[in-house]
């Protein structure tokens, strides 16, 4: 067990200077880990656009340095004094301060809480991780409209941000579902892309993008999944139709929601916030669950590439800047 724990492991360690932050590829031993009670061969992470604020210091995402980042991970139980958990369990571990104040996913060991994972049964830690937080936030906004009661009968969906990550798998989740899926995005040489994950209509973001000149607009979605806030998201509620549902999960164009109560009172549209990070066990597992059920395998793949940890500082930029189409996996171990 000594010699196991004294071998070392690579990882990217971000440290702060003044206000730049800084990052760095380590070798670190088991003993430079954080607390926990289940440690785990990280065989793969991902990269979402949180990561990208992280690494880049755009946003206050880490809140203590040095931080090893990187907001998801799977792999395989290596030790564990958790009860449910044993050595050769496949596990993923998205949220709960993971990248932000616990020691994160871009390490090819990680010591976590064992209340922490979520046991994977048929899905590989390559797919959990290609599904990542993006997917697995998807589900939940998925499951937020089904909980409202949009039903796909009712007319059209739509996912904004759709060529993003969050945005691809909420398009192939919809469509497997049955939903009629219109997808907004500004990069409309997707639009083939996004039609092969599902879509039956791509629109070009700038329709939603600007400032409101009226508070109520046409009625168009009966439900939609956006991930991007600001004038986007007033613009989805105020053209969404009677008893209709908005999940909210992002903020791609900006936090602000210039929005008037008016689809609210007048239209009993809901808007329905969706939190990843510190969602309740239950519903990650039946998230994860679902995910299972109803993610196609070969849409997963097609929407997904894969990186090696040494080249995750230098794609962080063209998250910020909306270049990242789909899913971006993190081959680790
Ligand atoms: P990505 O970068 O993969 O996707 C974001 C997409 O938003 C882009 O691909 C682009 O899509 C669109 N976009 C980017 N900039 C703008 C802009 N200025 N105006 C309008 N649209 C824009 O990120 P993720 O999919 O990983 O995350 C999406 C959002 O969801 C982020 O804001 C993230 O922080 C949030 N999120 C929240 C979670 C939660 O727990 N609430 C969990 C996970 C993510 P296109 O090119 O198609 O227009």
């Amino acid at each position: 067990m000594a010699s196991e724990t004294a071998e070392r492991f690579q990882a990217l360690m971000l440290s702060r200077e003044g206000e730049a932050t800084q990052v760095a590829l380590v070798s670190l031993g088991e003993d430079d880990l954080m607390e926990g009670d289940v440690v785990v061969d990280v065989s793969h992470s991902s990269m979402n656009y949180k990561d990208a604020l992280a690494l880049t210091g755009a946003a206050p995402v880490v809140r203590r340095f040095p931080m090893i980042p990187g907001i998801d991970f799977a792999g395989r139980v290596r030790a564990s004094r958790h009860p449910d958990f044993k050595a050769g369990d496949a596990v993923v571990l998205n949220g709960y301060g993971l990248g932000e104040t616990h020691y994160g996913g871009y390490a090819a060991r990680a010591r976590v809480k064992g209340d922490w994972l979520v046991p994977l049964e048929n899905i590989t830690p390559f797919e959990a991780m290609a599904l990542g937080t993006a997917g697995y936030t998807a589900m939940l906004c998925v499951m937020a409209l089904e909980r409202h009661l949009v039903r796909q009968t009712e007319g059209q969906v739509l996912v904004t941000g759709a060529a993003g990550g969050v945005g691809s798998v909420a398009v192939a989740l919809l469509a497997e579902l049955g939903y009629r899926v219109v997808a907004s995005t500004g990069r409309l040489e997707e639009a083939d892309y996004l039609k092969s994950l599902g879509a039956e209509e791509v629109i070009d973001r700038r329709e939603l993008s600007e400032p409101a000149t009226r508070p109520l607009g046409k009625e168009r979605w009966c439900g939609a999944i956006d991930t991007v806030g600001s004038h986007t998201l007033a613009n989805v509620l105020a053209q969404t139709r009677y008893g209709g549902c908005v999940a909210a999960c992002g903020l791609a164009q900006g936090s602000d929601l210039p929005v008037t109560v008016m689809p609210f009172i007048l239209r009993s549209v809901t808007l329905a916030g969706v939190d990843s990070v510190q969602a309740p066990m239950a519903l990650r597992r039946e998230a994860w669950l679902r995910l299972d059920q109803l993610i196609d395998r070969a849409k997963l793949r097609a929407m997904t590439r894969t990186v090696r940890l040494a080249d995750v500082p230098a794609l962080a930029p063209d998250f910020l800047a909306g270049r990242v189409r789909g899913r971006i996996v993190v081959e680790i171990g």
